[in-house]
C-alpha cells in the first residue's frame, strides 16, 4: 500500500464511529476519523445516560463520547476535526475531500448517524437536555409522575408516548393535524391508553422555563383557529422523524426512500465493496447508542477482514 493512502477513513465520531475506530486502532489499521458537524453525534446533546451498559450510576452524555474517543486514540486512532465536503467512491482508492485537503483510503466506514428533527423553536437549543428530549428510550425515566407531552402523529411519537406512560403520570400527545400517521394498531394503543390524552390540530409554538429551572411548559396554537393556550408540563418529547446525515453519498451508494444506506443483510457492506456503514445512518429501527456501538464493531470487523483480502 501506498504510504499516502490511509487503511481505512470513518466518517462521524458517535458511538458507531468511535466503536470502528477503537477495535480497527487496536488491529493496528492506524483509521483516521473526521468528527463531522456534531463531534460525538447524538449523545452530546443529551445529559445523563442511564441505558449504556457498564455504568451503574448512569454517565453524562458529553462525559461518554470524551471517554470512547480517548479509549479509540489510545490505540492509535487520528481524529480529525475538518468536514469531509465530497467523497469519491469510483476507483481505490477512495478520496475524500476535507475542506483544505483530499485524503486517500483504501476503505471507509459511513457513521454519520441521522438527525432527530426538532421544531426549531427559538428555546429548543437551551432545553435541549434540560427537559426538551427527541428520545423517551433515554430521557423517559427522569420524568416518574410529571406531566410529559409528547409532538407528532406516526409511530414514533405513538410508540414514545406509550413508553412515556411507565413513568409520567399522564402523557399528552399533541398532533398538528385530525388524524395519527401511525399504523392502526398504534393508534388505537394510543386512542385506549387511559394516561394518554391526545390534543388534535394543534402546534406547539413556544416552549416555557429555562436551563435553571428546566422546562415547564409550552404554547399551543390551535391550527385552524390559531388560538394560544398555554400546557403546563416537565418534559416535551419531539417526535417528527430522523433525517440520516447522507447526502454526501446520494447518488453513489444504495438507500431506501427515507434516505437511509442499505446494508446487506447481517451485515455492514454497502453497495460499494470496501464501503461499509453502521450505526444511525443505515438504521432507522433500533437508535440506540448500544446498538450503534455494535454495528460499529461489525463495520470494523468487516473492514479489516477486507483490508486483509485487499493487501493479499
Ligand atoms: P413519521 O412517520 O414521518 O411521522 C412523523 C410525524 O411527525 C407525523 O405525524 C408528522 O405529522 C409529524 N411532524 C413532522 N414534522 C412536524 C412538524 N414540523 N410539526 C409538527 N408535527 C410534525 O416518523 P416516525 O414516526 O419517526 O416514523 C418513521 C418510520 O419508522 C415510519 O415508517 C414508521 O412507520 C417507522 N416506525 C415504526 C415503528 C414500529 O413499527 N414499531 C416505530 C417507530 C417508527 P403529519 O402526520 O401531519 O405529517
Amino acid at each position: 500500500m501506498s504510504s499516502d493512502v490511509r487503511n481505512i477513513i470513518i466518517l462521524g465520531s458517535g458511538p458507531a464511529g468511535l466503536t470502528a475506530a477503537l477495535y480497527t486502532a487496536r488491529a493496528n489499521l492506524s483509521p483516521l476519523v473526521a468528527k463531522g458537524p456534531q463531534p460525538g453525534g447524538q449523545l452530546m446533546i443529551t445529559t445523563d445516560v442511564e441505558n449504556y451498559p457498564g455504568f451503574s450510576g448512569g454517565i453524562l452524555g458529553p462525559d461518554l463520547m470524551k471517554e470512547m474517543q480517548a479509549q479509540a486514540e489510545r490505540f492509535g486512532t487520528e481524529v480529525l476535526t475538518g468536514l469531509a465536503t465530497s467523497v469519491d467512491l469510483s476507483t481505490r482508492p477512495f478520496k475524500i475531500s476535507f475542506d483544505d485537503k483530499v485524503v486517500k483510503t483504501n476503505s471507509l466506514i459511513i457513521s454519520t448517524g441521522a438527525t432527530a428533527r426538532t421544531l426549531g423553536l427559538e428555546k429548543d437549543k437551551e432545553l435541549m437536555g434540560f427537559g426538551l428530549s427527541t428520545c423517551a428510550t433515554c430521557d423517559g425515566a427522569f420524568f416518574q409522575d410529571e406531566e410529559i407531552v409528547v409532538i407528532g402523529g406516526g409511530d414514533s411519537a405513538c410508540e414514545e408516548a406509550v413508553h412515556l406512560t411507565k413513568f409520567g403520570k399522564k402523557v399528552t400527545l399533541v398532533h398538528r393535524r385530525d388524524e395519527l400517521r401511525a399504523s392502526k394498531i398504534m393508534a388505537d394503543r394510543v386512542k385506549n391508553h387511559p394516561k394518554i390524552e391526545i390534543l388534535w390540530n394543534k402546534n406547539l409554538v413556544d416552549l416555557l422555563g429555562d436551563k435553571k429551572s428546566g422546562l415547564t411548559g409550552g404554547v399551543l396554537e390551535d391550527s385552524k383557529t390559531g388560538e394560544r393556550e398555554e400546557i403546563s408540563c416537565a418534559a416535551v418529547f419531539y417526535a417528527i422523524g430522523h433525517t440520516p446525515n447522507t447526502k454526501l453519498f446520494e447518488g453513489l451508494l444504495d438507500m431506501d426512500d427515507d434516505g437511509y444506506l442499505i446494508t446487506q443483510p447481517d451485515s455492514t457492506k454497502t453497495n460499494i465493496e470496501g464501503v461499509f456503514a453502521c450505526g444511525d445512518v443505515q438504521d432507522h429501527v433500533f437508535r440506540q447508542a448500544i446498538t450503534a456501538a455494535g454495528t460499529g464493531c461489525m463495520a470494523a470487523l468487516e473492514t479489516e477482514r477486507f483490508l486483509a483480502e485487499f493487501e493479499e
